[in-house]
């Protein structure tokens, strides 16, 4: 869900899915229009790819337990090549960058139509900074998700250098003194992701991170107008009530569907696929990623009818 003008963004891909066509703009927002009452696709439209276990930060509340001695995934599978055009591909880890073939990966999906994006760590964002801006400004990378931890003038001038970087924030996690702080250092953008009690945030997961979470909850109204732009993923717009501060029209405009409707997750390391990247429930890859798609959309009716 996104506050953002449509109209002043450029297109960058339409597409026809099912019973609805789905607009892709520059900016990332997305719009569907059907003639009908759903929407019901027929192929994939967004996608978290895990490439990478290995990661150096050992943040106590990691829901993928990265750690150094991570193992790449192989970005060589033919699934891959099985990703349609104008999928988006939210990239993460562990550490992207980490990967040694990420470049040969984005190459990939570029020369498929797709729209790879990447999360990362702020710490890795400043130490590759001049890699992911030559990422972006050859359009390898749509998307750059930077994970917030202590905001600085340094970080916050080189963020709001790049027009397609988001700032993620962890509900639990961050406090509400942080976001001020972004807000007066300019950033614009904000991603709140639902805290994961999931891996080691299911072992971090306390009474503080809880406080934290209904603390940003009784805020939300505040924090909604320190930024330009602010987005939740499902999880976060379940912890965080999101709904209601939202108002209805534009609740349905926005809201993109939950997981497994219209995006899956697919780990490349462990080579398994999920409604999300907390899903307890993991499968063996199929050949194609629509075989994937569809068959978690067939899990998630069967268990909406029981
Ligand atoms: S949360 Fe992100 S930055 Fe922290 S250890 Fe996990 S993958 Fe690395």
């Amino acid at each position: 869900m996104e506050n953002t003008d449509m109209m002043a963004n450029k297109i960058i891909g339409s597409y026809i899915n099912g019973n609805y066509k789905v607009v892709i703009f520059e900016d990332g927002t997305k719009l569907r229009v059907t003639p009908d009452s759903e929407f019901i696709p027929t192929r994939v439209e967004s996608l978290d790819c895990k490439i990478t276990q290995f990661c150096d930060m050992n943040c106590k509340f990691c829901a993928e337990q990265s750690t150094t001695n991570g193992r790449h995934g192989d970005l060589g599978n033919p699934i891959i090549e099985t990703f349609p055009p104008y999928t988006e591909v939210a990239i993460g880890g562990g550490n992207p960058l980490s990967h040694p073939q990420l470049e040969e990966f984005l190459t990939k999906l570029k020369s498929q139509k797709c729209f790879p994006s990447i999360t990362i760590n702020q710490k890795h964002f400043m130490q590759e900074f001049e890699r992911i801006k030559t990422l972006a400004q050859n359009e390898m990378i749509y998307g750059i998700g930077i994970s917030i931890y202590d905001i600085n003038e340094e970080l916050a001038a080189k963020i709001n250098e790049l027009p397609n970087a988001v700032c993620h924030v962890i509900a639990g996690i961050v406090t509400l003194e942080q976001l001020k702080k972004m807000s007066e250092l300019g950033i614009k953008k904000v991603l709140f992701l639902g805290y994961k009690i999931f891996g080691r945030g299911a072992y971090y997961y306390s009474e503080e991170v809880q406080a934290k979470i209904n603390e940003l909850k009784e805020n939300m109204k505040n924090v909604k107008e320190m930024f330009k732009v602010i987005s939740f993923d499902n999880l976060a717009i379940e912890q965080l009530n999101v709904k209601d501060i939202v108002p209805k029209e534009k609740w349905e405009e926005f809201y993109m569907g939950d997981d497994g409707s219209f995006t899956m997750y697919v780990d490349l390391v462990e080579k398994k696929y999920a409604q999300s990247s907390i899903s307890n429930d993991r499968f063996d890859l199929l050949p194609t990623i629509n075989d994937m798609f569809l068959d978690i959309r067939k899990r998630k009716e069967k268990t909406n009818e029981n």
